[in-house]
């Protein structure tokens, strides 16, 4: 089943000249990367899988991860607190004996429900692992105060491991966590935009350098410009970032102008290197939640297929979060990757005179953040758009913190809902 086969006769409008958002990819001096940040395919759905897989076909390499956390100088196994005993024995201990008393008082109801996404990493994970590593790197990819961050997005998005497996793991018996993540597909040559290129192929008709600026309602149906030309259409499905979205319609009440608005997201810039030696780090990717390094994640995508690199190359793409006009989107793209390249010769991932490409991409929107107030603001913007008969699907589209799986799952939900 193809999504263009359950809608047939709709037209895609994508500002871009290529479809595929933050799933693009780009090649330059014969290396492949993702502009949108390191992309791997996994998921819990088996049915997804499959049709992620269909659109593979044979261009495809499987891995299992070998993930790090960076503390200390160490490179612990992620997620953290299935490597306790990799840490240094105090550390250990104040992480087991937190998670341990956070167990109890959870069970015991001597400790008050948490309100906001601080106050759930003590609760659900205690003093030790909270303030050794959830803390700080969440606040580093987030860029904002985890206690002005709600608790709307956590379900399945941070590990949830049982006590048993804290334990096992202080004491150096092997455990996973996250294990839906475990196993990963990633294309072999062309990077993450092969599977939004295959789906592309499927779709009836697509308009690329098409950006909405303006929908009207008209007779029933929706007239949709680019300022340049009108379509007219029956029904329209947004994958348009919300706030976007409200600016492409008249008379938007002041109140619902204001929630959109007040929605809040990251941005982010993905710096590319190039390597002219075979191989840096065996590691899928490693994660950075020190002060020091501007990145929080760095990943080895030549470890995802030798297909990336030219032979005997290898590569590497850091991912930095940050505000639009903060002191880090302010810097220029030199900047930024001379920090990056500086900061990984120092910690000897990379040799600087290895690196034979360089190459910063910046993608806005890229996280969807959850503040306090989210859940307002979004329920005022949803009943908007529904009084106004526009449907919405995917990321930004509907504003919710989803990966390719759940968007491919959307859209076919949203698909069936309509034909
Ligand atoms: C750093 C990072 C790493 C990630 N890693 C993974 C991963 O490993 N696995 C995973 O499953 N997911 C991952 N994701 C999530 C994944 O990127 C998203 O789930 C997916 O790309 C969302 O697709 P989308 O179509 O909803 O949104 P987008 O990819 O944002 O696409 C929206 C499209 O709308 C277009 N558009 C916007 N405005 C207009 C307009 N006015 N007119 C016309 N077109 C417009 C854009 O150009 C774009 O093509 C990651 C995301 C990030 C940021």
């Amino acid at each position: 089943m193809t999504l263009g086969s359950l809608l047939p006769g709709s037209e895609v409008l994508e500002k871009e000249e290529v479809v595929g958002g933050l799933c693009r990819s780009k090649v330059i001096e014969g290396f492949t990367y993702d502009i949108g940040g390191s992309h791997v395919l996994f998921s819990r759905n088996k049915d997804t899988m499959k049709f992620i897989e269909r659109r593979l076909g044979d261009n495809v390499e499987s891995r299992t991860r070998n993930t790090k956390v960076f503390f200390k100088g160490n490179y612990l196994k992620y997620p953290f607190e299935n490597a306790l005993s990799e840490l240094p024995p105090e550390d250990n201990f104040e992480c087991l004996a937190g998670y341990i008393e956070s167990f109890y008082a959870r069970r015991d109801e001597s400790t008050q429900k948490p309100k906001n996404f601080e106050e759930w990493m003590y609760y659900r994970f205690g003093k030790g692992i909270t303030e050794k590593y959830l803390l700080p790197y969440n606040e580093k990819i987030w860029k904002m105060k985890a206690s002005d961050m709600s608790l709307d997005w956590i379900a399945g998005r941070i590990p949830d491991p049982p006590l048993d497996d804290v334990i096992r793991s202080s004491l150096g018996i092997s455990t996973e966590g996250y294990t839906h993540q475990l196993n990963f597909l990633y294309p072999r040559t062309g990077g993450i935009q092969v599977l939004t290129d295959r789906i592309a192929e499927e779709c009836s008709e697509i308009t690329t350098q098409y950006a909405v600026k303006s929908i009207r309602k008209e007779g029933g149906g929706y007239i949709v410009s680019d300022s340049v030309s009108e379509k007219s259409f029956s029904r329209i499905i947004s994958t348009v970032p919300i706030p976007s979205l409200i600016g492409c319609l008249d008379n938007v009440p002041g109140e619902v102008k204001q929630s959109a608005a007040n929605l809040k997201y990251n941005s982010l810039i993905s710096v590319f290197i190039g390597m002219s030696v075979p191989k840096t780090m065996d590691f899928s990717w490693a994660y950075f939640p020190e002060e020091e390094s501007l990145f929080h994640r760095v990943s080895f995508p030549s470890n995802y297929s030798p297909g990336v690199v030219p032979q005997g190359h290898s590569s590497i793409l850091a991912e930095i979060t940050c505000h639009i006009g903060d002191d880090i989107w302010n810097m220029s793209d030199e900047e930024i990757i001379e920090n990056v390249v500086n900061r990984l010769h120092q910690l000897e991932i990379i040799k600087r005179e290895s690196v034979v490409v360089t190459d910063a991409a910046r993608m806005t929107p890229a996280y969807v953040i959850y503040d306090s107030e989210y859940e307002a603001n979004i329920s005022v913007v949803e009943d908007h758009l529904e009084a106004q008969g526009i449907h919405t699907c995917g990321r930004f589209g509907q504003f919710q913190y989803l990966n390719m799986d759940a968007c491919i799952e959307k859209a076919f939900a949203m698909a069936e809902e309509l034909k």
